[in-house]
């Protein structure tokens, strides 16, 4: 019998996630026909949720715990989540009820009909204010842009993937990342499924707008050197645009002697061009320290997580498990 495992970041999720977990996934669970394993990775929470998921994997040998040393954000959870699935096929889901456990039968008869990376999509069905609107479509344009061709709207880490596409995920090791931006990036054969993005049980989302804007950078960053070369572009643009500027002004004042009457000084156009150059240059040298930076994060080699526990019932776990 072909095993599914089940990967879900957890943090801070005290209140929700034993209803999420018993009432909502579990059942769900329990009507496939397949083998199945959830790995529940605790990214450093500060409340209960620990103690929780670790009784709750006590109790049921499916479920295994990792916990993380601190807070890694979910990109790195799921990550960490997806390293140590066994199954033949892997699935991640938020823990907080948001994407509906009731579609997982569906993801999965998508993924027997040949479906390598199955996708869920939200949006379809949802009515969102026109500056989120915007921005989703702004993001996605971008990411277009950048080289990942085959990115659809909406497209979340609710998704299913095959062992082929785990293992090869596997090998990458960039520590910016956005797991789902990866993904879109390795190609394979996608299937998307929609489905509507519902309220949380309990808990407050511990992304905001900044963690996105910083992830999304990231992933742009980690993803292509387009933004390099589009700096490059501006500034050939800007050297052109001073170039015939300057030109017409030396016909204009000091050759012909100012038919038109605009009487430029050279203190004003030079200070405007100064300051305007400044900007330019500071914002370039910024992209390259962002860039610089990433490299030097890649450069250090550091694990992408440290795990301080693990935690299963299953005995070939039991020689890893460090603290019970
Ligand atoms: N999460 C995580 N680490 C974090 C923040 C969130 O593992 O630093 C988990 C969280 O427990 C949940 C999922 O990631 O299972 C989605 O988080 P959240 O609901 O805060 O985000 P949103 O629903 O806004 O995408
Ligand atoms: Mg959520």
């Amino acid at each position: 019998m072909k095993t599914i495992s089940l990967v879900i970041p957890v943090y801070n999720e005290e209140k929700g996630f034993r209803k999420f977990y018993h009432e909502l996934l579990e059942p769900e669970l329990k009507k496939l026909k397949y083998n199945y394993e959830v790995i529940l990775v605790d990214d450093g929470s500060k409340d209960k949720t620990l103690g929780i998921i670790q009784d709750m994997a006590e109790k049921d040998s499916h479920i295994k715990v990792l916990a993380f040393s601190r807070n890694f954000g979910k990109e790195v959870a799921l990550t960490a989540g997806i390293h140590e699935a066994i199954g033949d096929a892997v699935m991640t889901i938020d823990a907080d009820g948001q994407q509906p456990p009731e579609l997982i039968p569906e993801f999965i008869e998508k993924w027997e009909a040949g479906g390598e990376i199955v996708i869920g999509v939200r949006g379809k069905y949802e009515k969102h204010g026109l500056i989120a609107k915007l921005g989703s479509k702004l993001f996605y344009r971008m990411l277009k842009h950048m080289g990942v061709k085959d990115t659809v709207p909406g497209s979340t880490d609710f998704r299913l993937i095959d062992r082929v596409v785990v293992d090869e995920f596997n090998k990458l090791t960039e520590h910016g990342r956005i797991t789902r931006g990866l993904m879109d990036w390795m190609g394979f054969k996608k299937v998307y499924i929609d489905y509507i993005y519902g309220n949380r049980l309990a808990g407050k989302p511990s992304y905001n707008f900044k963690k996105l804007f910083g992830l999304a950078i990231d992933s742009f960053i980690s993803l292509s050197t387009t933004p390099l070369i589009i700096f490059g572009w501006i500034g050939s643009f800007i050297t052109f645009a001073s170039f015939v500027l300057g030109v017409f002004v030396i016909i204009e004042e000091f050759i012909m002697g100012d038919p038109i009457g605009l009487k430029w000084t050279g203190t004003t156009c030079l200070s405007i061009f100064i300051s305007f150059l400044v900007g330019l240059v500071l914002i370039s040298q910024a992209i390259m320290a962002l860039y610089i930076s990433h490299i030097h994060a890649e450069a250090q080699g550091r694990p992408l997580y440290i795990i301080d526990r693990r935690q299963s019932r299953n005995l070939q776990d039991a020689g890893k498990t460090k603290k019970a």
